[in-house]
């Protein structure tokens, strides 16, 4: 599976806001939207950069994927998945995206970044509903319960884990946590509200109606 390996930091930096790609670090002073909020490159100051409609729309596509590590392939993939749901495309395909196994593994405090949450999922570290899982992008519906698996709980990575999920209070109101037995559970659909980065995803179905 193809990696996006440009630095995690410029990918915010062009951006122009903070993805939150690396964890922790992305909440302390370290932080590069912090010490250089402005694009990367000897023409990151250029205010000019992306001003066409079709540059705005894909810098917003480039956005929204880089947010939830997904390639172009697997965004496209996710694009037609929703594109003849009934609603809004662009809420609908925010809305997919969030539902992503490994995104939800991330918001329920499991991993500190999407990425290393595609990692946990990957290495078979969940199950779905009793069932392990390794597909980072498995579609998790209202109901689906999402639990550690058992026999990995001993490992060294979640040996502090249900204190810190015991501690942690930024669940998304569209998930409960069971920090106790390390499961969490789908309550709601989430929707374009709960990304928490400004995201216009319409921009995204003009962009691919061209
Ligand atoms: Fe880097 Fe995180 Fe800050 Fe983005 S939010 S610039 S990934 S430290």
């Amino acid at each position: 599976m193809p990696n996006n390996i440009d630095s995690k930091c410029k990918l915010c930096r062009r951006a122009g806001e903070k993805l939150f790609l690396k964890g922790d670090r992305c909440m302390s002073p370290k932080c590069a939207m912090v010490r250089r909020p402005y694009a990367p490159g000897v023409h990151g100051h250029n205010p000019s950069r992306g001003g066409s409609e079709f540059g705005r729309q894909l810098a917003m596509k480039q956005k929204i994927k880089r947010l939830y590590g997904v390639m172009e392939r697997q965004f496209r993939h996710h694009f037609d998945e929703v594109r003849n749901i009934p609603g809004i495309t662009g809420d609908q395909l925010l809305s997919r995206l969030e539902r992503r196994l490994d995104n939800v593994v991330y918001r329920l405090g499991f991993a500190a970044s999407r990425a290393q949450a595609k990692q946990l999922v990957s290495h078979k570290m969940f199950s779905v509903n009793g069932v392990r899982m390794n597909i980072s992008s498995y579609e998790i519906h209202v109901g689906d319960l999402i639990t550690l698996k058992t026999n990995k709980k001993a490992k060294v990575f979640f040996k502090n884990q249900e204190e810190s999920l015991k501690a942690k209070k930024d669940v998304p109101h569209w998930l409960s946590l069971d920090a106790e037995n390390q499961t969490g559970k789908v309550v709601s659909m989430p929707t374009h509200e709960d990304v928490g980065v400004r995201v216009d995803a319409q921009m995204v179905v003009e962009y691919y109606s061209k």
